[in-house]
């Protein structure tokens, strides 16, 4: 399986390769060559198998030799074993026809664990095999940076930096990112937004002296290991009701657009799925641009949610790719637009995104107030992340199909927003309960990519 870029001027490479690189030579990102097939069988067969071998089934197709099948289970067993809950991905019922899936029983309570423990158990084993070294350079809006944190630190051959935005990210999100002790672990504040963040990250990987100087390699969002990571609980949980005999939806709080464009990849390869809901806080350029046709950023308002506070959602510029028909050409006059002010999705572009996806927005009055009813109808406490996706579903449900909307992340990560909502304080869980106790480390840089670049040159063994 080779894979190619968004914007087809790139080489294209290996499973193994585009995970290691992350963003491709002309600022493209990596999508395999084609999506394969499971069919009505093979979707019915996955119905009580535990997780780690639903894993192993939906993503063996894609990742061409890079393991062994053996090795493979080992890397997936590995990467959930630390998860505190058997099922990995439980649904539960919210009410009549609506479910929520949590996705945080990882170690850093947010779904990102689903994707970042299998990338670190794959890096792992693939660069021992070679004996080399690589940076890893990521920008977060809180909740990457801790799960990648968390699965790189203390590997042998992997250095970790991570930039969040200064006094942006949730007390909970800023200690698991400065608290882990290892060397091999740096957390960076920046002075900026996220978007900031992720534009330093991107300017580095397009200085390939520097990308080359001290391997590079990326574990954002837009790195296609972390998206196939996402596909497998979209066909777990369709297949717990019912799939694939019975259609499901799914909503999905959205910021990078990483963890909906998994859901468009399940139903590309033949789930049937039928409305994939991208949900919006109020910076809603996915919503705007899906309700016009124009995609323009307008500046990003910090929210209750701020996972989700992103303009630029990276990924959206895979479902372009398809949605221009595989014109590589297209996508990279869009992505150019789009830096500049803003541009307008052509009209077979727009009907094509339509069909893949429908989208509604959440405002933060609406975000609390959803905290607070779902609290009180069903005792369950929701992340404002999650709320924001509960409130759009039930603005978008069809009675007749199965809505399961996606938790993300754990209410105790954003224990301020759950409380002024709902009255309650959530506490963490057991395994983490010492984390405001713990010492912080953290190295505050300006949105400067020279001053970044040397910093990392410093800090990295020479
Ligand atoms: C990252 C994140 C999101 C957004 O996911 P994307 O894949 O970036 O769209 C939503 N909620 C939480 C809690 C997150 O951490």
């Amino acid at each position: 399986m080779n894979y190619i870029s968004t914007r087809g001027q790139a080489p294209s490479l290996s499973f193994e390769e585009a995970m290691l690189t992350g963003l491709a030579r002309d600022g493209g990102l990596y999508l395999p060559e084609r999506i394969p097939q499971m069919d009505a069988a093979d979707i019915r067969a996955l119905a009580g198998v535990r997780y780690e071998e639903a894993a192993f089934r939906v993503m063996r197709p894609f990742i061409g030799d890079a393991f062994t099948d053996a090795e493979f289970r080992e890397i997936i067993d590995r990467a959930y074993a630390g998860f505190g809950h058997a099922a990995r991905a439980p649904l539960v019922q919210l009410e009549s026809g609506h479910f929520l899936l949590e996705l945080f029983h990882g170690p850093t309570l947010a779904f990102k664990d689903f994707a970042m423990q299998l990338i670190g158990q794959m890096f792992e084993a693939s660069l021992k095999r070679s004996g080399k070294r690589v940076s890893i350079v990521g920008a977060t809006s809180g909740d990457t940076g801790s799960a990648a944190i968390e699965a790189f630190r203390g590997l042998d051959a992997v250095d970790v930096f991570i930039l969040y935005p200064h006094g942006r990210v949730s007390e909970v999100q800023r200690r698991q990112m400065t608290t882990p002790t290892e060397a091999n672990v740096h957390a960076l504040a920046i002075d900026g937004h996220f978007d900031d963040a992720q534009a330093r990250v991107k300017d580095m990987f397009n200085d390939f002296d520097f990308r080359d100087g001290v391997r590079l390699a990326g574990v954002n969002s837009i790195n296609w290991a972390r998206v196939l990571a996402q596909v497998v609980y979209y066909f777990t949980s369709a297949v717990s009701l019912g799939a694939p005999d019975r259609k499901v939806s799914f909503t999905v709080p959205t910021g990078n657009f990483g963890d909906v464009f998994a859901g468009w990849i399940a139903r590309a390869m033949g789930l049937p799925i039928d409305r994939l809901v991208v949900a919006t806080n109020r910076n809603d350029i996915l919503h705007r641009c899906l309700a016009t046709g124009e995609y323009r950023p307008e500046g990003v308002v910090p929210t209750i949610s701020p996972s989700m506070d992103i303009q630029v959602s990276s990924n959206f510029e895979r479902a372009l790719y398809y949605a221009y028909d595989h014109d590589g050409r297209a996508v990279a006059q869009v992505m150019d637009e789009l830096k500049a002010s803003g541009t307008t999705i052509s009209q077979g572009a727009l009907q094509s995104l339509r069909e893949g996806f429908h989208s509604g927005r959440c405002d933060e009055e609406d975000t609390s107030a959803t905290i607070r009813a779902t609290w009180d109808a069903t005792g369950e406490l929701l992340c404002p992340h999650t709320a924001v996706g509960v409130q759009v579903a039930n603005a978008q449900r069809d009675p007749a199909v199965p809505m399961i909307t996606l938790a993300t992340a754990h209410p105790a990560k954003f224990p301020d927003a759950v409380e002024t909502a709902s009255g309650i304080h959530p506490p963490l869980p057991e395994r983490m309960a010492d984390l405001y106790d713990r010492p912080e480390r953290v190295t505050r840089v300006a949105n400067d990519l020279g001053a970044i670049e040397t910093l990392i040159k410093e800090r990295i063994p020479h």
